[in-house]
């Protein structure tokens, strides 16, 4: 353990953070991104952006594109509605991706890659994500927010299925995605 009281441990640990071979885009102001499917977004994502565009100085909201996935809304209508969802806040902006994130994330320089995590689960499926993508970017750093209490339970997948059998999803995504599921649900009905 560094004992901090100690002025040469302290000098050591300065001069090992000076030699970084990693890049710092601009220290003091980082931008972050925030990568999911999105599919569709829900209070949880959006209650993680609202959270970190106080603390980053860019939140760059990230909508996968993964061929190998099936998505109930088109790539086009998940930026469409996060675009429309994350409008009043203007340090936000919506991307789409098809490539690796750590690439993304190192195109837009951006140092940290932020993941929400709503249970153990969650977490120890983030954390081997995160030793992967510190595989591929060392330079990059995945952060972990937790949820907020109100929306541990919210899950994309979950809110399909509910919205699928005729359940009430409006409490758990903003009116214009609740409608956009109702207005799927009755298509595939008819
Ligand atoms: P992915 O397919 O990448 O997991 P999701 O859209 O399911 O995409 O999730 C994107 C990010 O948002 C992930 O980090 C996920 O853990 C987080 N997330 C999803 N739902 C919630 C929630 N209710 N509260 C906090 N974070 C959430």
């Amino acid at each position: 353990m560094l004992n901090a009281g100690r002025a040469s441990d302290g000098l050591r640990l300065r001069a090992a953070l000076d030699a970084s071979a990693y890049p710092v885009y601009v220290s003091g102001m980082v931008k972050a991104v925030f990568p999911g499917s999105f599919d569709p977004p829900t209070f949880g994502h959006l209650n993680i952006i609202e959270r970190a565009r106080t603390i980053f100085e860019r939140v760059l909201v990230v909508v996968a594109v993964n061929s190998e996935k099936h998505y109930l809304f088109s790539a086009e209508e998940r930026l469409a509605f996060m675009r429309e969802l994350v409008a009043p806040w203007p340090n936000v902006e919506v991307h789409m991706c098809d490539t690796l994130i750590v690439e993304f994330a190192r195109l837009h320089e951006c140092r940290v890659l932020l993941r929400g995590v709503r249970s153990v689960q969650d977490f120890s499926y983030e954390f081997e994500l995160s030793i992967l993508n510190k595989g591929v970017g060392p330079e990059i750093e995945t952060f972990f927010m937790p949820t907020d209490q109100k929306f541990f339970v919210l899950r994309s997948s979950a809110i399909k299925e509910l919205s699928s059998l005729g359940g009430d999803v409006s409490g758990m995504v903003p009116p214009v995605i609740a409608r956009a599921m109702e207005r799927f649900r009755i298509k595939k009905g008819s």
